[in-house]
């Protein structure tokens, strides 16, 4: 079967969440394509430091805005891709109910901004739609298994709402929307004291601090790298026609927590030791993408493996920490923007 990808050069993309780990690395590629990119980030969980080296690049401008609040953006655009939300559990469940906001208003105030500008609309939503699943390898028809009255609801139930938005409205022809639900991914940028497991364990590696496992560690992840996530975005937001469903993008390889720790310690010389946290409430058991769909609809399959994705991921981490120990303490927030002024453009 011929998969075809609409032509696509030069055009105008807003990035929202693009001073984030997965945005930053979306806004490299998609100027490397030679687009024009606008990343929108209210620095919630991302940072300056991501996108400081496309500060002068002549087609990057940066947006410091909040997307629950309306956006005006004085072009045209042809593309939105909407990845701001905070991703890691202690950072969106530090703020809930503005956690789903971000998810159903900001979705909707881009998605109306799609709209105005006849825009193709990417949602980056999430495994967490599964919840803890009871369907294993997740399938994309499997409706899931979410306490929508738990800790995690802000995030999950958010994102399952979102995903409602943009099936409504590419529905009712008001937008051309696609949905990717991301599998944990990781690589350079995540922010070091982020609280995921592949950062937490990396810094307390590095740091010789001990390594923290919540529960037993029996419980499961698939670990995607984030090179193989942004070619998947850009796939599924480019594969013409529009396939109208969502797209699982992750790495089928499974891994317990406890293996995911031992990989760590093999790659890294460290005097850290193992500790048992109490398990989060509501903390998935197992998760593993079925990439059926993904290989059929975009003939897209991940390429970097585990330990080849944590051994380029590590000296990204040895040198954000060497670069922290050298830099005054801050506050987080004027951490996050360095005491740049953005918002500015050129
Ligand atoms: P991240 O926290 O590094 O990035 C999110 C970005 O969105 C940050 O720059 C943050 O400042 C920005 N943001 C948050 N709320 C905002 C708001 N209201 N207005 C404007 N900007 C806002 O997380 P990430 O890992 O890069 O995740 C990116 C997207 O992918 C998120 O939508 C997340 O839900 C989704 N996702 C990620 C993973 C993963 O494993 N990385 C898995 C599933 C889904
Ligand atoms: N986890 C852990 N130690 C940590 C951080 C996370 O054992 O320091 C566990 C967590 O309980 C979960 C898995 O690792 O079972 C993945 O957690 P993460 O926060 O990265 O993502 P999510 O739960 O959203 O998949």
């Amino acid at each position: 079967m011929t998969i075809h990808f609409a032509a696509v050069p030069n055009k105008t993309i807003l990035v929202a969440g693009g001073a984030g780990f997965v945005g930053s690395h979306l806004c490299d590629t998609l100027l490397e394509q030679g687009h024009r990119v606008i990343c929108v980030d209210n620095f919630q969980t991302g940072s300056i430091r991501n996108v400081m080296p496309l500060r002068n690049h002549p087609n990057f401008e940066l947006i410091e805005a909040d997307i629950c609040q309306p956006l005006s953006v004085d072009e045209p655009l042809d593309q939105i891709y909407n990845l701001a939300c905070p991703a890691s559990p202690p950072q969106y469940q530090a703020d809930p109910v503005h956690t789903m906001l971000t998810s159903v208003l900001g979705t909707t105030n881009l998605l109306r901004l799609a709209q105005r500008n006849e825009a193709a609309f990417l949602q980056a939503s999430t495994s967490e739609v599964y919840g803890d699943p009871e369907q294993h390898p997740q399938q994309e028809d499997y409706w899931g298994h979410v306490n929508c009255t738990g800790p995690r609801a802000c995030y999950d139930e958010g994102k399952r709402a979102a995903e409602a938005l943009c099936f409504d409205m590419l529905r009712a022809g008001r937008v051309d929307a696609r949905v990717v639900r991301i599998f944990n991914t990781y690589g350079p940028r995540m922010s070091p004291d982020d609280g995921r497991i592949v950062s937490n364990l990396i810094v307390q590696a590095l740091r010789n601090d001990a390594l923290t496992i919540y529960g037993t560690g029996d419980q499961t992840r698939s670990f995607c790298y984030v090179a193989d996530l942004v070619d998947g975005l850009i796939k599924l937001m480019n594969v013409d026609p529009n396939p109208g469903v969502p797209v699982n993008i992750g790495n089928p390889g499974e891994f317990t927590i406890n293996e995911l720790a031992e990989m760590v310690l093999s790659m890294i010389t460290t005097s850290s030791e193992i500790v048992h946290k109490p398990l989060p409430v509501d903390d998935p058991q197992r998760r593993r993408p079925d990439i059926s769909r993904a290989k059929a609809l975009l003939g897209w399959q991940p390429q970097i493996p585990l330990a080849e994705g944590l051994a380029r991921t590590i000296p990204s981490f040895a040198s954000a920490l060497r670069e922290k120990a050298k830099a005054p303490a801050r506050p987080t927030r004027s951490d996050a923007t360095m005491g740049v002024e953005v918002g500015l453009g050129h």
